[in-house]
């Protein structure tokens, strides 16, 4: 089984184009929206995914009885989710618990049990040879981590071969997609900004030891170039694919440019034939 991840240091790079047109490219593939904050890689795939199950983490419940208000949950718990104060019963930040399940290791009275807390789901849609799975998490939840990497898993049993729509900058959210991943598939612009958000983007493929190729997107808008911090990360650029506005056209009606544009097509079919040998699939 192999796992790649399309990443970008930000986002408006044409990351999720470039994904659904590598997950057509290639055939029978599982393709994984874990872009949980704004999935769009169904719409461009032309799929409809139906939820298949809800991704929930571990929350703290409180046994007023047994509860002593001792504070020693709220004091313990490093994400700031609880509060206590005097006589009154420990008050839960539903937004701010990770689950991680400190608090109710440390209540020395027992007064903590786990609840559930629902905070996204996954779904699926199948296309002939495509398997396609979107997690989303839920509108106002701060913790994408968990639908992450559960969508992710889902996907390591459906198929060998799996293409992972990162979600854009450096944080957490994009180094559990990316950490996952055999090779990291890094899009940039050719801009300033695109270079700085690459830099960043490169660093944390290097600190997680991934191998990773870049493909610049519009390379022919902004002036600038990777080749130099490539070759200081040792990561090849594999495609230079300039500005088109019929692809254009076509991904702003939402639609990916793979099926509506014979150049964008024969440069993404090139680009999938470079990715394979550097990843050896
Ligand atoms: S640690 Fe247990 S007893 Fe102390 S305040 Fe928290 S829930 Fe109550
Ligand atoms: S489960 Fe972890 S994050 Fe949530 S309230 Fe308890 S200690 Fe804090």
């Amino acid at each position: 089984m192999t796992v790649l991840a399309v990443a970008s240091g930000k986002g408006g790079t044409g990351k999720s184009c470039i994904a659904s047109s590598l997950a057509l490219a290639a055939g029978q593939v599982v393709a994984v929206d874990a872009d949980v904050e704004e999935p769009n890689l169904g719409k461009l795939l032309g799929m409809a995914p139906k939820e298949i199950y809800s991704v929930s983490l571990p929350m703290p419940v409180f046994d007023e009885k047994l509860c002593k208000r001792c504070g020693l949950c709220a004091k313990e718990c490093r994400f700031n989710a609880l509060v206590q104060f005097g006589d009154l019963m420990p008050r839960l930040n539903e937004g701010l618990c990770h689950g991680c399940g400190v608090c109710s290791m440390v209540c020395p009275h027992g007064a903590i049990t786990e609840g559930s807390h629902i905070i996204g789901k996954v779904s699926r849609d199948q296309a002939e040879e495509l398997t396609f799975l979107e997690g989303r998490l839920d509108v106002g939840c701060p913790n994408p981590v968990p639908v992450i990497k559960s969508v992710i898993d889902t996907a390591k049993e459906e198929g060998d071969l799996i293409i992972v729509d990162s979600p854009p900058g450096t944080a957490c959210s994009m180094v559990e997609a990316t950490e996952q991943a055999d090779y990291v598939l890094l899009v940039t612009e050719g801009t300033p900004f695109g270079m700085a958000d690459l830099k960043l983007a490169l660093e944390v493929v290097s600190d997680l030891r991934r191998p990773a190729g870049v493909v610049v997107n519009r390379s022919d808008l902004g002036g600038s170039d990777p080749e130099e911090i490539c070759r200081r990360h040792d990561v090849p650029v594999l495609a230079r694919i300039p500005f088109s506005r019929q692809v254009a056209q076509v991904y702003g009606l939402g639609e990916s440019p793979y099926r509506g544009s014979s150049l964008w097509r024969e440069q993404m079919d090139h680009l999938w034939d470079s990715v394979k040998k550097e990843a050896r699939l």
